[in-house]
């Protein structure tokens, strides 16, 4: 059964098109931070947000101006009337937010995986009621994810929502971390009423992307987006090419179209006839798959009379090459072409195996 989620409309947070923060990776002045402020307000943000304590991936580098960096929030707060956010990743980080009136905080894609950390800063939240977000894993495990969610909703917030910040991947592509949609859909058929934001800023790495994630993310029908935003990204001290300047901010929400599940009578008639197309070709796909196997499982017992392996390295880089100039030649991406191919082989092997172990049970029972 899916848990208890208040709504984003519920958390008192203004909401103009959509859930919105930004705000700078990094706090690193109070100059900087009320800059950024004074030009991200008024274009429909939620809540400003800004790194205080930075996990960084090596030693070294700039990690945050600390608790100092509080107070310029809460200048935030007061001039410019802007709720404020930050991550935190310890129970101090925690207590040093509710005193200084900290709006909402967030949990990092560095935290999340750790349940000793999660614990420990669900139990720090306990009865604050503080709103919180919960960024995926770097890697793409949806358990370690979930599981993370589960121990803050364990603690009784219910203001909870979730960030796609996207995944780190062995797969070279052009994002800093790869969007992999597939998780945060996976996560919403799960958990339907938990909210669920995008952070295209560390999809991306670098700002020219931005548009196109933020667009898919809404496309998507996410919630709401999270982007970084600094005065002189160049200059910035943590993540300087993915931060936009405010001016590049307005101009990119600016172009963000909205989507909806509902549509008009028309386009929902239309749907209904593609849909059904689309069911009829999903039922045939089915059925060659399942001939597609059996043919598997008959190759597997004349291999198994031959004394011939389940993997043939060869066979197998062959299909992957010429299945992939094909695909590609209908269309299809080389990447869809690939995972398909891996889910099928997997299955193929996992057959032949069945069948091997079914013949050798025979055999055994014909000697004895
Ligand atoms: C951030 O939002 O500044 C941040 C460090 O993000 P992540 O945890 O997604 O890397
Ligand atoms: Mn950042």
């Amino acid at each position: 059964m899916s848990p208890t989620f208040l709504p984003l409309e519920r958390w008192g947070f203004p909401i103009e098109r959509f859930f919105l923060s930004a705000g700078p990776c990094s706090a690193e002045s109070e100059e900087q931070v009320l800059e950024t402020a004074k030009a991200v307000a008024g274009t429909g943000v939620s809540f400003f947000r800004a790194g205080i304590w930075k996990p960084r991936t090596h030693p070294g580098h700039f990690e945050g101006v600390g608790t100092e960096g509080l107070r310029w929030l809460g200048k935030v707060r007061e001039e410019y009337g802007l709720a404020v956010g930050v991550e935190v990743a310890t129970p101090q980080h925690v207590e040093e937010c509710l005193r200084h009136g900290v709006d909402l905080v967030w949990v990092g894609a560095r935290t999340t995986p750790n349940p000793f950390a999660v614990q420990a800063l669900a139990d720090s939240l306990k009865d604050t009621g503080l709103p919180l977000l919960v960024k995926n894993p770097i890697s793409p495990d949806l358990e370690l994810w979930m599981g993370a969610i589960e121990r803050f909703l364990g603690a009784g917030l219910v203001k909870v929502a979730a960030i796609h910040r996207g995944f780190s991947s062995s797969e070279k592509d052009e994002y800093r971390f790869s969007p992999q949609w597939k998780w945060p859909i996976e996560l919403k058929r799960k958990w339907p009423h938990l909210p669920l934001l995008c952070d295209p800023s560390h999809i991306c790495g670098k700002r020219d992307l931005l548009y196109g994630v933020a667009q898919e993310a809404l496309d998507l029908l996410f919630d709401g987006l999270m982007i970084e935003v600094h005065p002189n990204p160049d200059a910035a001290l943590s993540d300087s090419s993915q931060q936009l300047t405010p001016s590049d901010f307005r101009d990119l929400i600016g172009r963000l179209t909205l989507k909806h599940e509902e549509s008009s009578e028309t386009v929902q008639r239309r749907l209904k006839e593609l849909r059904n197309e689309v069911d009829g070709l999903d039922h045939r796909l089915l059925q060659l798959l399942s001939r597609r196997m059996s043919v598997v499982r008959r190759m597997a017992e004349l291999k198994n009379q031959g004394n011939v392996s389940t993997f043939q390295p060869h066979r197998w880089e062959e299909i992957v090459e010429s299945r992939i100039q094909e695909g590609m030649e209908l269309g299809l991406s080389s990447r869809c072409v690939f995972d398909l191919l891996q889910a099928i082989h997997e299955e193929a092997i996992e057959q032949q195996e069945d069948v091997l172990n079914s013949e050798n049970a025979e055999a055994a029972e014909d000697l004895e």
